[in-house]
């Protein structure tokens, strides 16, 4: 079994520096005892101009046998044989994989102690496998490298160079080229998909596989389009370990998504603020507009003489942040969906250095607000500031009823951008919205529409506040709807 990785270099960054990033010297051919048999890592080339690694795992296929024996495997006498004479010697298998993390753990790892530098730049990298088992054949071969950004060589072998009537062997050839890639990171693809294109099982599959998958899948596999099939093969088609390795990895990529998301909120913000201040530039300099937004629900909060408060879509805590310098809100509630956007709120606030009288004062958790959540229940006021428009319009139903129908505070301030006012802004195309996650922008009609339809479902009255400049024409560039829940007004004017 054998596998080349060769890299090209230059008098700055000789090619000799694999032999630092895999921690094994150019000058030296070594042998380490591994599970399987023995792996030797020698360099056929090793000049600044070129440097190959060659690994060669000699297999023991007397232990393996035995080995697979005392798992319970054998039995029938054909078994036997096949134990003793098959092709783990000669082919790139999960046994070379295996091989592979343990010669090479630190350079998968990406870690270099003498040259800590080095892992984290990509560079020309060609590996060669010269007999690889491909079940699926060269095409599946192309679809599991070709999203990682490899050029593929993948040439099938034929059964017996003598007799090419013979066809083709299950074996391919195959090389992979590129220069945009680490070390660290073509180990870990070829650790992952060398077992996938070998598709036997050779090992029992426990459920620590699945952590190992998932460490060795980071940051490629959960976006890559044969991500089920990489999955379930690796786990050797266990389908309680697959179904488990898949729902990790939409958690991964879920909060990934969501992280560029608040990111992109952040720099929306920032920059409809800047445009805000931009145009006003020979004006008086009014407050941004983010400013403006927090004082105009700070205000409606006062008036509707709200103490115990809620946060809904609270991002990175600017809101809660404010609340707490004012005595009046005796309790403030932070909710997101996302850990990314509560973990910066937290920092923001100090939480963990806050007194423990200010810190009775202050809660932050996670929670969607599609689903009714019996937490929210019970606060006189809830805010939903630039929230609705980052939900898909079908799911906004369910977030009114969650609010209105479920949590019911006497006050909701919902805050959203004013399409009409979009422009006014000279850095936004026309029929642009201003952020990428608004999935939508309504005009003061369709607002006004929407809300009085919610206030008459759950039986609030509503009003509404212009927050910015407010144009004669387009109106202001947000639009705010102050919701009073009708029973306890009654109650109240009673
Ligand atoms: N209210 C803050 C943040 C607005 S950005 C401010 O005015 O600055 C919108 C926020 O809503 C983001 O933090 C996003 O994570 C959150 N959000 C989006 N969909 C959500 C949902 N279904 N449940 C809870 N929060 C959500």
């Amino acid at each position: 079994m054998f596998l080349t990785i060769s890299t090209t270099g230059t008098p700055e960054r000789p090619a000799t520096d694999l032999g630092f990033l895999l921690h094994k010297h150019p000058g030296n051919a070594q042998a380490f005892s591994t599970s399987h048999g023995t792996a030797h890592v020698l360099y056929p080339e090793a000049d600044a101009e070129r440097c190959t690694a060659a690994l060669l795992l000699e297999v023991d296929a007397v232990a393996l046998a035995r080995r697979g024996k005392g798992k319970g495997r054998g039995g029938a006498p054909d078994a036997t044989l096949a134990q003793y004479v098959n092709d783990r010697p000669y082919a790139a298998s999960s046994l070379l994989a295996v091989a592979l993390s343990s010669v090479f753990s630190s350079a998968m790892k990406g870690t270099c102690t003498a040259r800590p530098e080095l892992p984290g730049q990509p560079r020309p990298l060609r590996i060669e496998v010269p007999v690889l088992p491909a079940r699926g054949g060269p095409e599946l071969v192309r679809r599991l490298f070709e999203p990682l950004g490899w050029t593929v060589t993948v040439e099938p072998v034929a059964l017996d160079a003598e007799f090419p009537e013979w066809g083709d062997s299950r074996y391919v050839r195959l090389v992979l080229e590129s220069s945009g890639r680490t070390l660290a990171e073509a180990l870990r693809h070829l650790y992952v998909l060398l077992p996938v294109l070998d598709d036997a099982k050779h090992y029992w599959v426990s459920s620590d596989e699945v952590d190992k998958l998932l460490r060795a899948g980071e940051g490629w596999l959960p976006a890559h389009p044969e991500q089920k099939l990489i999955t379930s093969r690796y786990l050797s088609r266990r389908w309680s370990l697959t179904r488990q390795a898949i729902e990790r990895l939409e958690l991964v990529r879920l909060a990934e998504a969501d992280d560029t998301a608040v990111e992109e909120i952040d720099n929306a913000v920032e920059e409809i603020d800047n445009a805000v201040e931009a145009e006003t530039e020979t004006k008086e300099r009014p407050a941004p507009l983010a400013v403006q937004r927090r004082d105009a629900v700070i205000a409606a909060l006062g008036t509707s003489g709200a103490a115990r408060v809620l946060d809904l879509g609270c991002g990175q805590g600017q809101l809660v942040q404010a609340l707490l310098k004012d005595p009046r809100f005796t309790e403030i509630v932070g909710v997101d969906v996302s850990m990314r956007a509560l973990t910066i709120a937290s920092r923001r606030l100090k939480l963990d250095r806050m007194g423990e009288r200010q810190a009775s004062r202050v809660k932050l958790f996670q929670g969607s607000l599609a689903y009714t959540d019996n937490r929210l229940k019970g606060y006189d006021a809830a805010v939903l500031c630039e929230v609705i428009e980052h939900l898909d319009l079908p799911r906004l139903p369910a977030l009114e009823y969650a609010v209105f129908g479920s949590a019911r505070p006497r006050t909701v301030l919902v805050t959203t951008p004013n399409v009409e006012y979009n422009v006014r802004w000279e850095s936004l195309p026309a029929g642009h919205v201003r952020h990428g996650d608004h999935r939508f922008e309504w005009t003061r009609e369709e607002f006004g529409t929407w809300a009085c339809a919610v206030a008459e479902r759950y039986g609030y009255d509503v009003e509404f506040v212009p927050v910015g400049p407010d144009d004669p024409e387009v109106g202001p560039p947000t639009q705010m709807a102050v919701f009073s829940m009708r029973t306890v007004k009654e109650a109240t004017a009673a």
